[in-house]
């Protein structure tokens, strides 16, 4: 028998799912909304966001930095695990598909938690390490595949040692193993994959998780 990860078929992702999978109808609901808009496939998977959460649990973690907030998934899913007085910084460029993750963040009395920045994330990841490194437990990265080795060295600086990295989408539909694929996001892919895999900073485990989970920790 392999000791590799296992092939997913659909009937054995549909049993994970009903032998693990506690989404909060809040989140449901939404992933019931986001499906029927345009990229849907850029949200996270709902064993992720849950997995997420169980992170946030593991390290006690209290503010949480996010890069791509898309509508607000995955931002929702953590700031429903943090404690009360818990802080989530998400950075978007978009303001029509964050409008909807405000729109829910508010129903589920979340909105407080969560500060959302709209611009261009290197500069507001710029920003906050202007105010002081180190201050947030725990980022995730998932958003334009060009800038991830920029977003993964800003968020070295901004998570205290001890502090949890995960960056999205590093298996990329398997696009980063087949040498025929050259294009700008697989190469930005492969690039930040290299870095994280050599960077002696960080504690490091890649997991076939969804579309492929990268889990640093700061050492
Ligand atoms: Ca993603």
């Amino acid at each position: 028998m392999s000791k590799r990860s296992l092939t997913m078929t659909d009937d054995l992702y549909a049993y994970m799912l009903e032998n693990s999978l506690r989404e909060p109808p809040i989140l449901a609901e939404l992933r019931a909304e986001t499906a029927g808009m345009p990229r849907s496939g850029m949200q996270i998977a709902p064993e992720q966001g849950q997995f997420m959460a169980l992170l946030v649990e593991l390290t006690d973690a209290a503010r949480y930095l996010e890069v791509g907030t898309f509508t607000g998934y995955s931002a929702l899913a953590v700031a429903l695990a943090l404690p009360d007085h818990g802080e989530v910084v998400t950075c978007d460029v978009d303001p029509e598909t964050t409008a909807v993750a405000q729109r829910y963040w508010a129903r589920a009395g979340m909105a407080k938690k969560i500060d959302l920045r709209l611009g261009p994330a290197v500069d507001t990841l710029d920003a906050l390490l202007g105010d002081g490194a180190g201050r947030f437990d725990f980022a995730f990265i998932d958003a334009d595949k060009e800038n991830y080795v920029a977003y993964y060295e800003r968020a070295v600086e901004l998570v205290r040692p001890g502090g949890l990295i995960a960056l999205d989408n590093v298996l990329w539909s398997g696009r980063v193993a087949d040498p025929a694929n050259n294009d700008t996001d697989t190469e930005a892919l492969r690039a930040v994959n290299r870095r994280v895999h050599a960077d002696d900073r960080v504690s490091v485990a890649m997991l076939p998780l969804a579309d492929g989970l990268t889990l640093a920790r700061k050492r």
